[in-house]
């Protein structure tokens, strides 16, 4: 019955119908298994005069008087005042003239929104209104808000989720409920029903607990595949006594001393004949292309076919010209971007054994692309990727060696939750001529102060990033966006100071040109999104400014200043804080006082409230889980890989345990975005 069309649910009609499908929900399942993004609490309300700037806050209030303003022209603002025994505070809403016809002279209702203050008033904008017992009632529960891009409501969502729940459905579980009692999670349904209308924080935790510990629970599964895996005996040695001298002499500069020890224990692996599968850990800066080359060098020395995958175009194009260098034939680039034709070509070279290094993004894992003999893979940011995208290019070979390359900071406990026995290498030195950034923390005002700084840098003849988290603008947020901010770039520079704009937005071949031109010194300040974030290198751009630092997460900001400071020039990243209140400020401060990304990661999450935990940047983008936190969850990590070491132990190939099975390889088979 979950398996019921979405239009089956009770209050779904035809149109409602047509939004969920927009959203990718066809059915009831669909519907229960999307996630809310975030929840409200309905506060208590409080007296007018506790009224604060920019909070959101609830009023129990009689209408003073009826509305008043225009509602029929563009803006239709419309104003009431509304009074309680302490204050007054005044309504607004617009695009809402019906709100003349509900609300009236002297009506109670708690009013529910953000207060703002404007010329010494208050207002609350947009503000809800419930009777004083409907407001009891939602404060009972927190109030689910889902995503919804294309013009769904959160509200409409909720609604219909809450009359599947009415229905009496069974949601079978892979564990059973001893297993669960034993492991104290929740069964899945309950746990739905958690994430969906919790009653409090708590609530709702339990609920993620359950669908986090499935997540590492399946991750444990598959890594115990890999360790069992990676011990193949390779029947070519890619490597022969000295030849990393003869690597080393393609580079202006020596090896770090953990480059060196990475690749001093590669050619020991390859001399006993083993298959390389490692994991290389080390901070932005540190060096991890090197390894990652190293194996690509070897590889294609001996005209066997390698793949190089990254998470970006920007980067994969960045990795391929690096290899031009090394070797001007046998390379190619493939890209969703590329040109029908094109790939066609190149997939035609692959499979013949035409091209030996093939760089792109998930391009590579395509149905479509066959090598004629894989040797080696490689994956770049590889916590950008799943385990999916991992096994999908492993399986593009037989047992190819293999590297996967990573900056997250992660303690040594958790590593081993991650990798388990698989061999891990971590950079630990940054390359000895390294200067530390310097960081500085501004507020807006000091915009004006920020540009100069950036016009001396240039003037010395070097270049700068400036990040803007936004592409367009949008009149609801006070962000900045890149195409606003171009004008004022303009306006605060010199004109030859030359200016050029990247986002995701743009066509591929603009990228490029831009990239290029940057990378060439022809251009002086690229304006971008968070495009740039990942592994781009330009030893010559020395400072960063980012635009509203306090929309970024604390990791996320550790990589995207991590495009500074790649050389010995003395770099700088200057964090521009919009919101500028005590909360925000401090979180910021870590990153300003530190350079260090495993102290970073520390430091946020010690920072982080129970609201918050949820949608972690974590989540979003590294490290690929959704629901789980392997910092946060690290204890229930180890419960799950117990499990999955438990259940393999008793059944390897999970024979007696066919629902797990299936799962499983429902999981590794689903098609990667
Ligand atoms: P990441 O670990 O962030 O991927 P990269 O591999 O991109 O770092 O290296 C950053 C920069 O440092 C590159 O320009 C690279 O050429 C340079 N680099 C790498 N190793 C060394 C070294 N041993 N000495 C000096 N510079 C190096
Ligand atoms: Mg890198």
């Amino acid at each position: 019955m979950l398996q019921d069309a979405i239009e089956r649910v009770k209050g779904v009609g035809e149109k409602t119908a047509t939004l969920f499908h927009k959203e990718g929900i066809f059915t009831k399942e669909d519907l229960i298994l999307g996630f809310p993004i975030s929840y409200r609490e309905y506060p208590a309300p409080v007296l007018i005069q506790q009224a604060r700037d920019k909070e959101w806050m609830a009023f129990s209030g009689v209408l003073k008087e009826d509305f008043r303003g225009n509602s029929g022209n563009a803006k239709g603002f419309l104003f009431a005042k509304v009074f309680d025994q302490s204050g007054e505070i005044i309504l607004q809403y617009f695009h809402a003239p019906y709100i003349r016809k509900v609300l009236k002279k002297g009506m109670q209702f708690v009013f529910f929104g953000q207060v703002r203050e404007f010329k010494g008033s208050l207002y609350l904008q947009q503000a809800k209104y419930f009777s004083p017992e409907e407001y009891r009632e939602k404060q009972r529960c927190l109030e689910a808000i889902y995503s919804g891009t294309k013009g769904m409501k959160s509200y409409v969502r909720r609604k219909a989720i809450a009359e599947i729940f009415k229905e009496d459905f069974r949601y079978p579980d892979l564990f059973s409920e001893a297993d669960l009692e034993r492991l104290s999670l929740r069964n899945k349904k309950e746990s739905l029903r958690l994430l969906h209308f919790p009653r409090n924080f708590k609530e709702r935790e339990e609920g993620r607990r359950r669908f986090a510990f499935e997540e590492l629970f399946f991750y444990s599964l598959y890594l115990e595949k890999e360790e069992k895996e990676y011990k193949k005996v390779k029947e070519t040695v890619l490597y022969q006594e000295g030849e990393e001298e003869d690597f080393q002499s393609y580079f202006p500069f020596a090896l770090t001393n953990s480059q060196k020890n990475c690749i001093t224990e590669m050619n020991r692996e390859l001399l006993e004949k083993k298959r390389i599968f490692r994991f290389v850990e080390g901070d932005v800066g540190s060096g991890k292309t090197v390894i990652a080359f190293y194996l690509l060098y070897l590889t294609m020395k001996r005209k066997k076919q390698v793949a190089f995958m990254a998470p970006t175009e920007i980067l994969a194009r960045q990795h391929y010209e690096n290899a031009l260098k090394l070797f001007p034939n046998g390379i190619a680039l493939l890209l969703g971007s590329t040109s029908l034709k094109e790939k066609k070509r190149i997939y035609k070279d692959i499979a013949e054994g035409k091209i030996l290094g093939v760089f792109g993004t998930q391009s590579l894992i395509q149905e479509l692309v066959h090598f004629q003999d894989l040797e080696s893979i490689i994956i770049d940011e590889q916590h950008r990727f799943g385990v999916k995208e991992r096994r999908k290019l492993e399986e593009k070979g037989k047992f190819p060696h293999a590297l996967f390359l990573s900056a997250t900071p992660i303690p040594r406990s958790l590593a081993k939750l991650l990798y388990g026995s698989l061999p891990l290498s971590v950079l630990q030195e940054k390359p000895a001529d390294r200067l530390p950034i310097k960081n500085a923390l501004i507020h807006k005002e000091e915009q004006g102060k920020a540009f100069s700084f950036i016009l001396e840098e240039i003037q010395k003849g070097r270049q700068a990033y400036v990040i803007c988290p936004m592409i367009e603008e949008n009149e609801n947020l006070e962000v900045e966006s890149v195409l606003s901010y171009e004008k004022l770039l303009r306006k605060s520079f010199p004109e030859n100071v030359r200016i050029s704009v990247l986002h995701g937005k743009m066509k591929a071949e603009q990228k490029e040109e831009v990239m290029e031109a940057f990378k060439q010194g022809k251009t002086q300040i690229l304006l971008s999104t968070t495009v740039v974030e990942v592994g781009v290198d330009v030893g010559n751009a020395t400072v960063m400014l980012i635009e509203n630092a306090e929309r970024f997460g604390l990791a996320q900001l550790h990589q995207l200043r991590g495009r500074v400071g790649r050389s010995a020039l003395q770099s700088y990243c200057i964090f521009l804080d919009r919101k500028d209140d005590e909360k925000s400020r401090e979180r910021l401060e870590i990153i300003k006082n530190s350079n260090d990304g495993f102290s970073i990661a520390k430091e946020d999450l010690r920072l982080r409230g129970p609201g918050d935990l949820f949608f972690g940047e974590r989540q979003s983008g590294d490290l690929q889980f959704h629901m789980a936190d392997p910092i946060l969850d690290e204890a229930l990590f180890r419960d799950a890989r117990l499990e999955a070491e438990r259940i393999l132990k008793q059944d390897p190939n999970l024979e007696r345990h066919e629902k797990l099975q299936n799962a499983f390889l429902k999981m590794l088979e689903a098609d990667c975005p």
